[in-house]
């Protein structure tokens, strides 16, 4: 039987041309060789020897951790934590000292993104299922989805929107597999704790012998939760997320671990993306929320560190991302008030039945969606040409072609539940009131100086990603551009385990034990000329064989004197 990883990244790079960059993976069907290994470790090395290229390219018997054939198969652990909204530039040895010193022992992937809109749940989706918001569904944290609820938005993660969702859809709510449910048919175990509502969305069916989840203090196995409480008090509230975050890692590491660490685990904590919300990006109580994940990682890795007599470090990947960036809001923005004032017949409710022509506005902070009721294609060319000449639209996607503007597939949102308009808000690199940088027009749901995402912004698109364990280089960082899609594809790869369906995302190879790679950019241009100026957005996206990266989108109305 041919190795699998080899199979399966090989698998990656047949499953689609590389017509637009270089070829990904230097791996080829002809390097097979008997597949004498044990179930769930599909990269042995011995630990610390990340950059061994044994497995995959000579073909030798590979001794397990132990060292020995014969002996009990080492199995790969995996775990993802996730620090919401945490920025690249706010990571040091000052700020965030364990993170710091396992990124010594890892890669540091400095070129991370997330995918479009960058926003908590789309960004879990992507996480958790390795494709673009287009193939997921999850194309916000906040749509409107009429057949759900016809009068208002939903939040996408909302349990009963959820089960809504799978019976409307036959199960399909997300469009894809996600992580937990590929783990769960290989007959692996996970543990998903999450401070935030995004956990259920990993794994919504949650039946007992695969394992526990448990997201915002809650779980579809009220007794799991029930018995946690009895120790840990019960969940905080929402005002205390530096408490909630520490409940959340408590019940990982003291509950849902207590009798074995399974294949994969996942801890989701809420900080810095909270209290940023509230201050801003370089507040003092920002940076402190920053320690407080810091502190929560320390001892999920203490945990690892005592656990299977101090093995399981040896034989656990680790990685720390984050969703999203982050900015500062220069300017509030009303949209739906300016759309009325300017004779748009503009909701974010309706009261009566919905008439053609109106629009469905859903806000997503630094994104907005517009569903023009009925796709009327006049109202759709007026709303447009009325944001190209705001001062606050930054890049608009259209569902139909239109003059400057990009349709959806270039960001990967085309869904039928993609609304007819969505715009990113304009952005800057001005410094807010704390000296961080990034500053971007924002929804009416928050006020100027307050911090928010979702955005093209460049501050908001690009995340952190560090990984460490025994199948990554040490001590290295990567240029290379990575994303949040690449998650899945690289932990099932690591866990051995091939999905039915190829992922968008690809396996971060380069930094565990094949050559490097390359990766090229672009920016693409749409313009429309108005009486009063020209129209102007561009998208800048970086490519990895098939995979693409969004880097930072940006428009404006150049005047004319
Ligand atoms: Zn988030």
């Amino acid at each position: 039987m041919r190795n699998r990883w080899a199979s399966f990244l090989f698998g990656i790079v047949a499953a689609a041309p590389l017509s637009f960059g270089q070829i990904a993976v230097a791996v080829s069907p002809t390097q097979e060789r008997a597949d004498s290994r044990p179930q769930g470790s599909r990269l042995e090395q011995s630990a610390g020897s990340p950059s061994s290229f044994g497995p995959l390219v000579r073909g030798e018997s590979v001794a397990s951790v132990e060292g020995a054939a014969g002996q009990e198969p080492v199995r790969r652990h995996v775990v993802v934590v996730v620090w919401d909204g945490m920025r690249p530039d706010f990571v040091s040895e000052q700020n965030t000292p364990t993170l710091w010193k396992l990124a010594q022992s890892g890669v540091t992937f400095r070129n991370h993104h997330s995918v479009y809109p960058s926003a908590t749940i789309v960004n879990g989706t992507a996480i958790n299922t390795g494709v673009y918001p287009n193939r997921s569904g999850i194309l916000a944290n906040h749509d409107y989805q009429p057949e759900i609820n016809p009068k208002s938005s939903i939040d996408v993660e909302n349990a009963r929107v959820i089960r809504k969702g799978d019976e409307l859809s036959g199960g399909k709510y997300i469009g894809v597999s996600t992580i937990a449910e590929l783990i769960h048919n290989g007959a692996g175990k996970t543990a998903i704790a999450t401070a935030k509502t995004v956990g259920l969305l990993f794994d919504r069916h949650a039946e007992p012998q695969n394992g526990q989840t448990i997201f915002a203090g809650d779980s579809t196995q009220p007794d799991a939760v029930t018995e946690i409480v009895k120790t840990l008090g019960a969940f905080p509230a929402a005002t205390q997320p530096g408490e909630r975050d520490a409940w959340t890692t408590k019940a990982l590491v003291d509950f849902l671990w207590r009798n074995e660490i399974p294949a994969f685990s996942l801890l989701w904590l809420s900080e810095p993306d909270d209290t940023e919300h509230k201050t801003a990006p370089g507040a003092p109580a920002a940076i402190a929320a920053i320690k407080s994940s810091d502190d929560n990682l320390a001892r999920v890795l203490g945990a690892l560190d005592r656990s299977g007599g101090g093995r399981t470090r040896s034989t656990t990947d680790i990685f720390v991302v984050s969703d999203h960036g982050f900015s500062t809001i220069a300017r509030s923005i009303d949209v739906p008030k300016i759309l009325r004032n300017a004779g748009f017949d503009a909701v974010t409710e309706l009261t009566g039945e919905p008439k053609s022509g109106q629009i469905m506005i859903v806000g997503n902070g630094g994104t907005v969606l517009f569903y023009v009721i009925g796709h009327d294609a006049a109202v759709t060319r007026r709303l447009v040409e009325f944001l190209q000449q705001t001062d606050f639209a930054g890049v608009i996607f259209t569902r139909e072609p239109m003059e400057g503007t990009f349709t959806f597939d270039k960001a990967r949102i085309d869904n039928q539940h993609a609304p007819d308009v969505e715009m990113s808000f304009r952005w800057t690199g001005d410094k807010n009131q704390f000296g961080a940088a990034g500053m971007m027009d924002g929804d009416w749901q928050r006020a100027a100086g307050k911090g928010t995402h979702a955005t093209l912004s460049k501050f908001d698109m690009h995340n952190i990603l560090i990984a460490a364990g025994p199948d990554f280089r040490r001590g290295q960082t990567d240029e290379l551009p990575s994303g949040n899609v690449d998650l899945a594809p690289t932990v099932l790869a690591i866990l051995g385990i091939k999905p039915a369906t190829a992922m968008d995302g690809r396996v971060l190879s380069e930094m565990m034990n094949a050559p490097p790679l390359k990766s090229e950019t672009q920016t693409i241009e749409a313009t429309r000329k108005f009486s009063g100026g020209t129209w102007r957005q561009h998208l800048t996206i970086s490519r990895v064989g098939t995979t693409e990266y969004f880097d930072e989108g940006n428009g404006t109305l150049q005047r004319q004197d």
